[in-house]
C-alpha cells in the first residue's frame, strides 16, 4: 500500500503536525484534555513507518488505553501489513515482564518466573511477618507493604533500603522486605513493582543490554507521561538519556544516538500519585532531557465550550500550575444538566431514566454514554437500577460488585450462618480472616465428614471425635463453630439481615484486619463492604419502615428532623416483600448477582452503557457523561477535605472526569446517601460550586427537593413500611441495637472513620449522640443508636 502523507496529515492542525513530523531530540507535547495529544502520537506512529521507513520493530509506544492501542497497530498493519506485529504498544509493565523474560538469567532467575499479583504479594509477606514474630497489632502487612512497594517505586532494593530507614518500626519493615525478597526469588515470582525495578537495574548492572534495547528501540513514545512514577521514569532515562556513556566510565562502550523519545501528557490531569506517580517528571523533561523541546497543544476537539468553561472553572483552582486554558470552535452546545436527587437510587433512576430518552430520541446510543463516579463501590445502585429496567452496561476496571472478593466473602458468611450444610461457604470462610486454622486442621474436618457422611459444618460441631487435631487447632476451630452459632441464633431470633451483616463483619476480624491496613487497595474492599452493609439496611428498611437519624445535624443541606427516608425508598425500589430476614436477603443477593450475567442485548447494535470509576477514565471520551456523587466527602474523597495536596489531586481527578464529556454532561449528587450506620447527608462537592450557574440547567435542585419532601413526608408516614413492620411484632425493630454508654474522653472504634476520641456526648436512650474526633477523618456526630461504634 502507498502512504499518503497528506492524507495522514490531513485533520492535524499546526502545532500538532510539528509534533507528528518532529525529527531529533527529545520533545514533550503538553496540552490540556482532548486536545489531540493521544492522535499526535498514533499518526506519528503512521508517519515514522509510512515516510520515514522506520521499522517497526524497533517502535516502543507505551499508552494506556485499548483504543489508542488498537489504534496504532491498525494503522501500521495497513501500512506495513504483518510486520506491524512487531512494533511494541503496551503498559510500562507488560513491555518490562517482555525485557525480563529475555533477559532476567542475568540474574540468576529463570525466565519462566511467576508474577506475583496483590494477594499472592500480600500472602507471602503474611508469612514472612509471622516468621519474624512481627507483631501484627503494630505492624500490619499492608503496612510494610506500601513501604516495600515505596521502596520498589524509588528504585530501592533490598540492599540500599537500609539508607532510608527511620525509626525501630521501618528498621523492622526493612527485615520484612529482605526476607519477602529472598523468598520472591527462591520462588522464582517477581512482584508488581519488582517489573520495572528489576528492569531498570537490570540496564544499570548490564550497560550492553541496555545498549541492545537502545539500539533496538530507535523511537520511544509515551502517552499520560504525567502519571509515572521514579522508577518508570527512570527506565525512560536508561532507554532515551543521552548522557549514560560518560556516566559509565565505558569509552570502549560508544554509544549509538538515543532514540527518538516523545512523551505526551497534561500535569493537570495526574490522578495517580497514590502510586508514587510525581508531576515532576512532566515539568521537568526539558531539564531532564538535554536538547529537549516543548509543543503546546491548545485546541480542544473533544468538548463543547460549555464543557470546556466548566472543565477550566474547576482546575484553575489549583494553584502552582501554568495558566493554560482549552478553546474549541465547536461552539456552546448544550448547557450542562444538573440534578440533586433524594438518594443514590434517587440519582441511579435519573441516569437511567436519563439515558433511555437520548436512546430513544435518537441523540446517543447506549455505547456513547458513560457513567463515572469516585470510588468502585458506587457501581452498586446504578447496577441494581439498570439491571431492574434492563438497561445494558458493563462495568469496566474493577469487578463487578457482587463478584468482588470482599462481597463474596461476606455473602459466604452469611450464606454459612443462614445453612450450615453450605460447605462450599463455610471452606470458604474457615480461615478468612486468618484464624491459625490450617489445611492439616481442615482436611481433618473433612475427613471426618466424609467417614460420617455429614456435612463440613455438621462435622466442626463434632471434632471432639477427631484424634490427633492440634490442640490450638481444635482450639480455633471451637471458636469458629461459637461464632457460627452465636450468629445462627440471631438469625432465629428474627434478628434484621443488616445487623447480622454488621456482627458479623466486626465479631470475625473481618473488617478489623482491612482497618489496620494502609493499602488503598483495602480501603476499597472496606468502602464495598460498607456498601454492602448499606445494601442490607435499605433491604431491611425497604421491607419494615425505619427512621432516618441525621448525621451531623449541623451540615448544610441537612433534611428537616421529621424526614422519613422510607418515601424515598418507596419511590426509588418499589415495595419489596415485607421480610427483613437473612435468607430473604440473600435470596435478593443471589437474584442481583444471577441477573449480572444476562448478556447485554446490543442486537440493534446500540452496545451497552459504560460504568467506571473517574481514574479508570483516564485517556477515554464518551458523548454523552454523567458524572455522579457530586459531595463532599464522596468526590472530593472524605480524606482529601484536610488535606490540600489530596484535594488538589482530587480537582484533577474532577478535571480528567468533565473533560471525558464530548456533547452532553451531566453532573449530579444525592441529598442522602446510605452509608454505614446512618444515612449521610453530604454537603455538595465544591467542585460544584466552581461551575458558574450560568452553564448549567438544574433539572431539580436541593430546594425543590426540601419542598417536595415536606410535602410529601406527612403522607408517607402512614404508608406501608412502618405498617407491615408492626404486623410483625416477633421481631425487634431493624435498627436497634446495644447503645454504646459513652463519655468525653473515650476512645472508640468506626468502620469507616477509624479510630476516635469522644469529645462530648447528647441526649440520652435512643436519641443519645456522640461528637467524636476522627483525627484525619474529621470531627463527627454519630447517633449512637445507629453509628456501629465500638467502645474501646
Ligand atoms: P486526553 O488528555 O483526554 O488524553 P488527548 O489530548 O489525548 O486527550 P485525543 O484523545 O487525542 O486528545 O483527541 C480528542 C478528540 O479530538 C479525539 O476524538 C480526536 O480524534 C479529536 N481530534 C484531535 N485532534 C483533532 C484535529 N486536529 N481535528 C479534528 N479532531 C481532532
Ligand atoms: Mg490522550
Amino acid at each position: 500500500p502507498k502512504f499518503d502523507l497528506e492524507a495522514l496529515l490531513d485533520g492535524l492542525n499546526p502545532p500538532q503536525r510539528q509534533a507528528v513530523l518532529h525529527d531529533g531530540g527529545p520533545v514533550v507535547v503538553v496540552a490540556g484534555a482532548g486536545s489531540g495529544k493521544t492522535r499526535v502520537l498514533t499518526r506519528r506512529i503512521a508517519y515514522l513507518v509510512g515516510e520515514r521507513k522506520v521499522h517497526p520493530g524497533s517502535i516502543l509506544a507505551i499508552t494506556f488505553t485499548n483504543k489508542a492501542a488498537a489504534e496504532m497497530r491498525h494503522r501500521v498493519m495497513d501500512l506495513v501489513g504483518n510486520r506491524a506485529k512487531l512494533m511494541w504498544v503496551s503498559t510500562f509493565h507488560s513491555a518490562c515482564v517482555r525485557i525480563l523474560r529475555a533477559e532476567i538469567s542475568r540474574f540468576g532467575m529463570n525466565r519462566t518466573f511467576s508474577i506475583y499479583d496483590d494477594a499472592d504479594s500480600k500472602r507471602l509477606m503474611q508469612l514472612v511477618a509471622r516468621d519474624l514474630d512481627l507483631d501484627p497489632k503494630r505492624f500490619g502487612v499492608r503496612t510494610i507493604m506500601n513501604w516495600v512497594s515505596n521502596c520498589k517505586n524509588d528504585l530501592v532494593d533490598h540492599d540500599s533500603a537500609r539508607a532510608r530507614v527511620n525509626g525501630p518500626d521501618e528498621e523492622r519493615f526493612l527485615e520484612a522486605y529482605q526476607e519477602y525478597q529472598r523468598r520472591l526469588v527462591a520462588a522464582n515470582a517477581l512482584d508488581f513493582d519488582d517489573l520495572i525495578m528489576t528492569t531498570v537495574h537490570l540496564f544499570q548492572a548490564f550497560p550492553e543490554v541496555r545498549e541492545q534495547y537502545r539500539r533496538r528501540f530507535r523511537h520511544v513514545l509515551v502517552d499520560e507521561y504525567q502519571d509515572t512514577n521514579h522508577a518508570q521514569y527512570a527506565l525512560i532515562r536508561e532507554l532515551c538519556g543521552s548522557e549514560l556513556a560518560a556516566q559509565d566510565g565505558r569509552p570502549e562502550q560508544r554509544e549509538a544516538d538515543p532514540p527518538e523519545l516523545m512523551v505526551v501528557g497534561d500535569s493537570d490531569q495526574s490522578i495517580y500519585a497514590f502510586r508514587g506517580a510525581t508531576i515532576r517528571n512532566i515539568l521537568d523533561f526539558e531539564s531532564d532531557f538535554a536538547g529537549a523541546s516543548t509543543i503546546v497543544l491548545d485546541q480542544n476537539y473533544r468538548s463543547t465550550q460549555t464543557v470546556l468553561n466548566a472543565a477550566n472553572a474547576v482546575i484553575t483552582k489549583n494553584e502552582g500550575r501554568p495558566d493554560k486554558r482549552l478553546w474549541t470552535d465547536a461552539g456552546d452546545g448544550d448547557l450542562i444538566v444538573g440534578y440533586v436527587a433524594d438518594s443514590e437510587h434517587d440519582e441511579a433512576q435519573f441516569v437511567a431514566g436519563e439515558i433511555d430518552k437520548l436512546s430513544d430520541d435518537g441523540k446517543s446510543r447506549y455505547a456513547d454514554c458513560a457513567v463515572f463516579y469516585r470510588t468502585n463501590a458506587q457501581s452498586r445502585p446504578f447496577e441494581e437500577v439498570f439491571i431492574r429496567v434492563g438497561l445494558p452496561y458493563k462495568v469496566v476496571g474493577g469487578v463487578r460488585f457482587y463478584e468482588r472478593r470482599e462481597v463474596r466473602d461476606a455473602i459466604a458468611y452469611l450464606r454459612a450462618i443462614n445453612n450450615r450444610d453450605d460447605d462450599v461457604s463455610v471452606r470458604r470462610i474457615l480461615n478468612v480472616p486468618r484464624r491459625g486454622i490450617g489445611d492439616r486442621a481442615e482436611g481433618a474436618v473433612e475427613e471426618l465428614a466424609r467417614e460420617k457422611r455429614i456435612s463440613f459444618g455438621e462435622a466442626l460441631r463434632r471434632i471432639d471425635e477427631i484424634n490427633g487435631l492440634a490442640t490450638r487447632s481444635a482450639k480455633q476451630l471451637r471458636l469458629f463453630v461459637d461464632f457460627l452459632d452465636a450468629h445462627e441464633k440471631m438469625v432465629a431470633e428474627g434478628q434484621p439481615a443488616d445487623q447480622i451483616l454488621t456482627s458479623v463483619l466486626t465479631e470475625s476480624g473481618y473488617l478489623a484486619e482491612l482497618q489496620g491496613s494502609t493499602d488503598p487497595q483495602d480501603e476499597t474492599r472496606m468502602e464495598n463492604l460498607v456498601e454492602l452493609v448499606a445494601v442490607a439496611r435499605e433491604f431491611v428498611a425497604g421491607t419494615v419502615g425505619v427512621e432516618a437519624e441525621l448525621e451531623p445535624a449541623a451540615l448544610p443541606g441537612a433534611l428537616p428532623d421529621d424526614f422519613d427516608i422510607t418515601a424515598e425508598l418507596d419511590l426509588a425500589g418499589g415495595a419489596p416483600e415485607p421480610d427483613p430476614s437473612l435468607g430473604a436477603f440473600l435470596e435478593r443477593v443471589a437474584l442481583v448477582a444471577d441477573s449480572d450475567q444476562i448478556p447485554s442485548n446490543d442486537a440493534d447494535d446500540a452496545g451497552v452503557v459504560t460504568l467506571m470509576t473517574l481514574h479508570t477514565a483516564k485517556g477515554l471520551e464518551f458523548d454523552t457523561v454523567f458524572l455522579t456523587g457530586l459531595e463532599d466527602g464522596v468526590f472530593p474523597h472524605q480524606r482529601s477535605l484536610t488535606d490540600q495536596v489530596e484535594l488538589a489531586e482530587e480537582r484533577r481527578l474532577a478535571y480528567v472526569g468533565l473533560t471525558r464529556a464530548r456533547k452532553r454532561l451531566y453532573l449530579s449528587r444525592a441529598a442522602v446517601r446510605a452509608a454505614w450506620g446512618a444515612p449521610q447527608h453530604n454537603p455538595p462537592s465544591r467542585f460544584l460550586g466552581d461551575i458558574p450557574d450560568r452553564l448549567v440547567d438544574w433539572r431539580r435542585t436541593e430546594s425543590a427537593l426540601t419542598s417536595w419532601r415536606n410535602s410529601s413526608a406527612t403522607s408517607s408516614r402512614q404508608s406501608s413500611g412502618r405498617q407491615s413492620w408492626n404486623s410483625q411484632p416477633s421481631r425487634p425493630r431493624p435498627t436497634e441495637r446495644e447503645i454504646p454508654s459513652l463519655a468525653a474522653g473515650d476512645k472508640v472504634l468506626h468502620p469507616t472513620f477509624g479510630l476516635g476520641k469522644v469529645v462530648a456526648t447528647s441526649g440520652a436512650d435512643d436519641n443519645a449522640k456522640a461528637d467524636v474526633d476522627f483525627g484525619s477523618a474529621g470531627l463527627k456526630r454519630l447517633a449512637l443508636r445507629y453509628a456501629p461504634l465500638q467502645k474501646l
